[in-house]
């Protein structure tokens, strides 16, 4: 299946010059949003996984199948001030201002290997953020894996050491 032909390409959104990615013409098709699940469990079924952790929202919709498909659990990261436990947190800078993710502190038992997904890696900053949560809770970040990279903003740099992993790529 060519992925690629199930993700719509929305320009100027959600600001001028912006190419934005939109998933939610793969997520209604039931056959294209199992097969994309299915080849995201292949790209990482060598590896040793625990637990997967997602970064709201999208980071939902595609983690937590992927958890349900390896037969492992799902830990939510979210915005600050939506989990309702105690949290670790931790700052990252957007393109204008700061916002802050969080992690529940009993998510992750010391030691436990972690996979994370996401729908799409951009600069990094979401999943260099979840990396510093998940790592101080102890977890081990084992891998990151997207429906959808953009080459072109380099966030495998941002990413050193992290076995990243995609389906579509967009150079
Ligand atoms: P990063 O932190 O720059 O890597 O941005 C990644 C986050 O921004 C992901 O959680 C995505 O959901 C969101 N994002 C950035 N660009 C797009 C896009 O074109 N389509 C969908 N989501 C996007």
């Amino acid at each position: 299946m060519n992925f690629k032909d199930y993700i719509r390409v929305i320009p100027d959104f959600p600001q001028p010059g912006i190419r934005f990615k939109d998933i939610t013409t793969l997520l209604k098709d039931g056959a294209a949003y199992r097969a994309a699940i299915d080849a995201l469990k292949e790209l990482v079924k060598e590896k040793q996984i625990d637990l997967i952790a997602g970064p709201e929202a999208r980071g939902f919709v595609v983690g937590a199948p992927l958890a349900l498909a390896l037969g492992v659990g799902f830990v939510p990261i979210r915005k600050s001030g939506k989990l309702p436990g105690n949290t670790v947190e931790e700052s990252y800078d957007l393109e204008y201002g700061k916002d802050k993710l969080a992690i529940h502190s009993d998510s992750i038992t010391p030691g436990q290997k972690v996979l994370i997904a996401d729908d799409l890696l951009a600069t990094g900053g979401t999943i260099a953020t979840s990396i510093k949560l998940i790592e101080q809770l102890g977890g081990e970040v084992v891998g990151a894996t997207f429906l959808i990279e953009l080459g072109y903003l380099d966030g495998r740099e941002k990413l050193q050491g992290i076995d990243v992993s995609s389906l579509i790529t967009y150079e």
